[in-house]
C-alpha cells in the first residue's frame, strides 16, 4: 500500500492519499480545494488513477477539493448517506466499503461533530475526520452537531476497536500526526468522562468561536466545493 499524509497550513487539515502501488488505483480523504494542483501533480508523478474522493463530512473550516478533483479526473465522490451535499456519487451507509484493489475502507457512521460525519477503517488505520482528534474531539455546536450522539459514536464504536488501531485525524493544531486508540483512551482529556451527561456538559462549556470561513465553506461544500452554476439572468 502507498500511503501519504498531506497537511494544509491554512486550515490545519490533514488529507490522506491511499493507493495500491505506484501506477495503481488511488483515493483521497478530505482534500482541500487550494491544494488540488499539488495533489494532481503528485498523482501524475506516481502515475496513479484517482478513483475516489471521500469527504468525512461537510467541512466548515475549508473548502473541499472533491468537486474539482472529480472534474479533473472523473473520480467518484463518496460521503455519508446523511449528507446534504449535492454532486455526491456514493452515499455511504454503515459498514459500506470503498475498495481499490486489495485495499478496503469500511464506513463507520459517527454523527456528532456534524450529522453527516463518518470515519473510515482501513485494516489497522482509522481515518477519524473531525470525530476524534489526537487529544481532542470535534466540536458539536453547529451543523446539526450533537454531543450526546458523538459520545455514543466515540465510546460505543471507536473505542471498542483494538487499542493498537492507528488514528489519523482530519486536523491537528499542535503538530501531532498519528496516535492510537489505546493512547487516546488513556490521554485524551475529552475521553476521561464517566457518562454521556458529563461529556455533553464538557462540550457545552467549550464556547468556541465560529471558524473564520464557515459562511463561505459550508455553502461551497454543500456543492462539493464547486461554485454553483448561476441561473442565467432574465433581465
Ligand atoms: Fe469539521
Amino acid at each position: 500500500m502507498l500511503f501519504r499524509q498531506f497537511f494544509d497550513h491554512d486550515s490545519y487539515t490533514y488529507t490522506y492519499l491511499i493507493a495500491t502501488r505506484e501506477g495503481g488505483d488511488a483515493l483521497l480523504i478530505d482534500p482541500v480545494l487550494s491544494k488540488v494542483k499539488f495533489y494532481l501533480k503528485f498523482i501524475n508523478e506516481l502515475n496513479l488513477n484517482l478513483r475516489f474522493v471521500i469527504d468525512t463530512h461537510v467541512h466548515a473550516d475549508h473548502i473541499t477539493g472533491a468537486g474539482e478533483l472529480k472534474r479533473a479526473t472523473g473520480c467518484k465522490i463518496a460521503m455519508s448517506h446523511m449528507t446534504k451535499a449535492q454532486g455526491v456519487d456514493i452515499y455511504l451507509n454503515e459498514y459500506d466499503r470503498i475498495t481499490i484493489g486489495p485495499i478496503a475502507l469500511k464506513t463507520l457512521l459517527t454523527p456528532g461533530h456534524t450529522d453527516d460525519s463518518l470515519c473510515m477503517l482501513a485494516d489497522d488505520r482509522l481515518f477519524t475526520g473531525d470525530t476524534l482528534f489526537i487529544r481532542g474531539t470535534g466540536r458539536t455546536d453547529f451543523q446539526h452537531g450533537c454531543a450526546e450522539t458523538q459520545y455514543h459514536c466515540l465510546f460505543d464504536k471507536l473505542l471498542s476497536l483494538d487499542d493498537a488501531t492507528l488514528i489519523y485525524p482530519g486536523h491537528d493544531y499542535n503538530g501531532a500526526t498519528v496516535s492510537t486508540i489505546g493512547e487516546e483512551k488513556r490521554y485524551n482529556p475529552r475521553l476521561q468522562v464517566n457518562s454521556s451527561q458529563e461529556y455533553v456538559a464538557l462540550m457545552a462549556s467549550l464556547n468556541l468561536p465560529n471558524p473564520k470561513l464557515i459562511d463561505i465553506a459550508v455553502p461551497a461544500n454543500l456543492n462539493c466545493g464547486l461554485i454553483p452554476e448561476r441561473e442565467p439572468s432574465l433581465a
